[in-house]
């Protein structure tokens, strides 16, 4: 048994998250990244990254917090909140991530944006496990991606969300590769 054969990429909740939707996500994961995914409870009061004058949470210190709070054998930690989170330089993120970093952050809040009722589920699964791939990249140490269709593209609105695969782009999927097989190796 080699090392890593322990490392976990953490799917941790914050506040009420369905179970189907974290089940999705991990199993998601799982799949495309090749490393065991967990299910746990990490941080749960995030109130200390409350803005009073914006009424939204400043993700960049719930991740902060959340990479102290981890278990050594975490490769990542994905934290899922339902609240809605910020970044000084915008009005909204959908997500936030340690660029080469182990934590990153999706919030649903803004993801629930023009779902058709019939299909609200798998919809904001779908978008959900978008967003998971995409932050979670970052902490691979991906940089935004110009190919509309990757994964790793900046999506301004919950149209670009919708427009793009799940795919990372050729180009994309040879730099997670590179990083999953330096990150494994230590
Ligand atoms: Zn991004
Ligand atoms: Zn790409």
């Amino acid at each position: 048994m080699t090392q890593h054969d322990n490392l976990k990429i953490l799917i941790t909740p914050i506040g009420s998250i369905p179970g189907h939707q974290l089940e999705a996500i991990a199993a998601a994961v799982k799949d495309h990244f090749t490393i065991k995914t967990a299910i746990e409870n990490s941080l749960q009061d995030i109130e200390f990254a409350f803005d009073t004058e914006r009424s939204q949470y400043h993700s960049t210190s719930i991740l902060e917090a959340l990479q102290e709070l981890v278990p050594d054998n975490t490769l990542k930690v994905i934290a899922l909140v339902e609240v809605d989170l910020f970044i000084p330089i915008l009005t909204h993120v959908y997500g936030e991530a340690q660029l080469g970093g182990k934590a990153c952050i999706v919030s649903t809040h803004r993801l629930k944006e023009n779902l058709k009722s019939v299909s609200i589920e798998p919809d904001l699964t779908q978008r959900l496990i978008k967003e998971a791939f995409h932050e979670l990249g970052h902490t691979f140490g991906l940089l935004h991606c110009k190919d509309p269709t990757c994964i790793m593209h900046y999506c301004r609105s919950i149209r670009d969300v919708d427009r793009k695969s799940k795919n990372f782009c050729r180009y994309c999927d040879i730099m997670l590769q590179d990083a999953l097989k330096k990150e494994l190796k230590t």
